[in-house]
């Protein structure tokens, strides 16, 4: 099926829905300077996301960010318009679309509201993503198919209080028990922790291989055993929960082993390649909100007679806000299509994920700088961006480790 065929799906799954978007004709596809190069389906999918961002997301986002409030509406319509499950196959109820769209669709709904895309980029990437690829049919029955409406959410759990960059050093317990799995440990800084219906989880089976002897579990919640620990207060992503897992004798069926035992280590690092491209695209959500807010208030604010964007001072910190999030764009966007063509991409998701998530810090710090006091107080979104835009550097790999990883696939491309 190519391209334009899994948009017009994609588009007859949004018309069957209760949410309706904008009907789009090839004519009437408005075209916006920064997304030249997309093919046209591409372009509709921007178009739609973009419009429920405006009327859906932007309007509540400083809301939802202020009282820490759960976005379970806006989730649900995402669900309806297949936003949930982006690359799920329509078998399973997804929308069946490629990678790229996932870029792009993480990238406007992030733009609206960074928490409302964490969310969605959890679904999508951490939890359904490590299911479609290693589950048997009987796991992706039952554990993808009620996960794609958006009336459930799914987690993932691999930090640990003592670990987070070195996952292979996992010390959660998984006893093989005869007839089931006994988990004992906990599990640190789990987004979706308080809203998740299920989850993936990453425990030893044997210590003595190191990150070899981890498995993979999937698990449900409520579930006797598993305990959740306080709300963290978080910097941003405050529309997010983040909490402890605790795992205290919970017993899980033999079934819910996820691909192979001693294989959880692989799956962790082939989930996050992959999620990767989606926190690069929030990132870039984030860095374009910024953008635009910066770019309005300047053409409107007057200081000593003219309009601050006259000022060249103004103008080159536009320009280079502009240049890094159209870099990191092309880079998100490249591999997305490397990913989709199954090609090696994970040097380029690193690099995307680098480049994205420090443009979006890079941007939103100049938002501020370019509003002045109004980019100081919460009357304005510019402090809130700013606050979101941090925890794309940090979670899913640190920039420190996206670095590790392309210098690890630079030095194993040069000594060919
Ligand atoms: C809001 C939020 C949501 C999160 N959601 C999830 C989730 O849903 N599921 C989940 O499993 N985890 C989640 N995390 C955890 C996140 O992935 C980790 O915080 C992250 O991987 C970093 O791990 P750490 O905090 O233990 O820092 P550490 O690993 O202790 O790192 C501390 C510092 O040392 C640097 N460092 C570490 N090792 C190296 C190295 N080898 N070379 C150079 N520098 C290095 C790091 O870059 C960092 O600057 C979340 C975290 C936050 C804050």
């Amino acid at each position: 099926m190519n391209s334009f065929q899994k948009l017009s799906n994609f588009c007859r799954f949004v018309a069957r829905r209760t949410w309706k978007a904008p009907q789009f004709t090839r004519q009437n596809v408005r075209a916006v300077s920064y997304l030249s190069g997309l093919p046209e389906t591409h372009e509709m999918l921007r178009q739609t996301c973009r419009y429920f961002a405006d009327n859906e997301l932007a309007p509540i986002a400083g809301k939802l960010d202020r009282e820490s409030l759960y976005p379970s509406e806006q989730i649900k319509k995402l669900g309806e318009l297949g936003m949930m499950a982006m690359t799920v196959p329509e078998s399973l109820g997804g929308a069946g679309l490629d990678n790229l769209g996932y870029a792009i669709a993480m990238e406007e709904i992030s733009r609206g509201c960074a928490s409302t895309g964490c969310i969605m980029s959890v679904n999508n990437s951490l939890y359904l993503n490590p299911i479609m690829k290693f589950g048997t049919d009987e796991q992706k029955e039952r554990w993808i198919r009620p996960f794609v409406t958006g009336e459930r959410v799914g987690c993932f759990a691999l930090s640990e209080p003592d670990n987070g960059s070195d996952a292979g050093a996992a010390k959660t317990l998984a006893k093989d028990q005869g007839d089931h799995w006994l988990l004992n440990g906990t599990k640190s800084w789990i987004t979706n922790g308080y809203e998740s219906e299920a989850g993936v989880v990453f425990a030893t089976t044997d210590r003595s291989q190191k990150h070899k002897g981890i498995s993979c579990f999937i698990f449900p919640k409520p579930v006797e055993g598993l305990s959740l620990g306080a709300k963290e207060n978080k910097l941003g992503i405050k529309a997010t929960s983040t909490c402890n897992l605790i795992f205290e004798d919970c017993a899980l069926p033999k079934e819910n082993l996820l691909g192979e035992c001693g294989m959880g280590f692989k799956i962790a690092m082939m989930t996050l390649d992959c999620g990767r491209i989606g926190i690069a695209a929030q990132a870039l959500g984030i860095a374009q909100a910024a953008f635009e807010c910066a770019i309005e208030y300047a053409q409107k604010r007057t200081a000593f007679g003219k309009p601050i964007s006259s000022l060249q001072a103004i103008q080159f910190k536009l320009a280079d806000m502009e240049a890094k999030i159209q870099g990191s764009r092309l880079l998100t966007w490249q591999a997305a299509c490397m990913l989709d063509a199954n090609e090696n991409y994970i040097k380029e998701a690193a690099m995307a994920k680098l480049s994205a998530s420090e443009t979006a810090t890079f941007v939103a710090h100049q938002c501020i700088q370019i509003l002045g006091g109004m980019g100081y107080v919460n009357d304005m979104p510019a402090e809130r961006h700013y606050r979101d835009a941090r925890i794309t550097e940090i979670y899913e790999g640190t920039s420190e480790v996206q670095r590790l990883v392309i210098a690890g696939q630079l030095l194993k491309e040069y000594s060919q």
